[in-house]
């Protein structure tokens, strides 16, 4: 009888947290994870990351990836997960950037040829936070552990999935976009252009001017031929994403004009970047 009851409430408490509204969108979406237990995966997949990956030492480029981090961080808000931002620079030729849940940012120095100037790395950077405040890694992991879900604690559930929270390669595999464990799981549709959506919202926030997001998506289309980097493939080019992002670019201005600071397209990115060849792009 005890354990019909833990059951039940273990049923009920994952029908409460499978219901939630994505901030700033309000889109309906199914999330079995907790922000504690997404957060959790993700300091720890940040550990891993930076115990493989070889820091940057440039002053220069770090204070450039901070100080963009840090605006965003100002405007990038959830109301259900606590957010304790961390943003690291990797010396990589490595075209990528990512987000892990709870705000643990990742630059490889391989994009900031294709960034230009600080707007083009909010572009990028708003777009990554974006999917850790839509908690799209714990909307994948849900969708994936929802099959034969009924019944099971979550704990069960995640363990069917082959995810632990303790074991840091499977927590990466979870949240995708990390190319150094081999496992690279793109994001929905929706959910890149959510990403894109709320990354255009920050970055007006924050100061930057919205029309440096398209020519930024715009240079990046350009790589597609020349490889594959690993935010290429994680964030596959679609034709509607410049319709999009115009679409949005009147709400996107008012947030600019708004903004307390205004940074136009901000510093361009450091010198050492400025000659580098970015991969065949015309
Ligand atoms: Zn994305």
């Amino acid at each position: 009888m005890r354990s019909a009851l833990l059951a039940s409430a273990a049923v009920f408490a994952f029908l409460v947290c499978a219901c939630a509204r994505v901030d700033g969108t309000g889109r309906r979406q199914l999330l079995l994870t907790s922000p504690a237990q997404e957060n959790q995966m993700g300091a720890q997949a940040y550990t891993d990351a930076k115990g493989k990956e070889k820091p940057c030492n440039d002053a220069a480029t770090i204070a450039f990836v901070q100080r963009i981090g840090q605006r965003l961080a100002q405007v990038a808000k959830s109301k259900d997960s606590k957010f304790d931002w961390e943003f690291t620079v990797f010396e990589s030729d490595t075209v990528n950037a990512w987000c892990l849940p709870g705000g643990k940012v990742a630059v490889y120095t391989g994009i900031l040829p294709f960034c230009e100037n600080e707007a083009g790395l909010a572009a990028v950077m708003g777009h990554e936070i974006g999917h850790a405040i839509a908690r799209h890694g714990g909307e994948r992991m849900s969708q994936g552990a929802v099959v034969g879900v009924a019944g099971e604690t979550m704990g069960a559930v995640l363990q069917s999935q082959g995810i632990d929270p303790n074991v840091t390669n499977i927590s990466m595999a979870a949240f995708g976009g990390l190319s150094q464990v081999g496992v690279i799981l793109p994001f929905s549709r929706k959910q890149e252009s959510e990403a894109d959506y709320l990354g255009l919202k920050y970055m007006s926030e924050a100061g930057y001017d919205p029309h440096e997001a398209v020519k930024f998506w715009g240079r990046f289309a350009k790589l597609g031929s020349g490889g594959t980097p690993a935010f290429l493939s994680t964030h596959p080019q679609s034709a509607d994403r410049a319709r999009d992002l115009e679409a949005k670019m009147g709400e996107a201005e008012k947030l600019y004009q708004a903004a307390p600071e205004k940074h136009g397209a901000g510093e361009p990115v450091p010198p050492r970047y400025r000659e580098m060849k970015t991969g065949g792009a015309p």
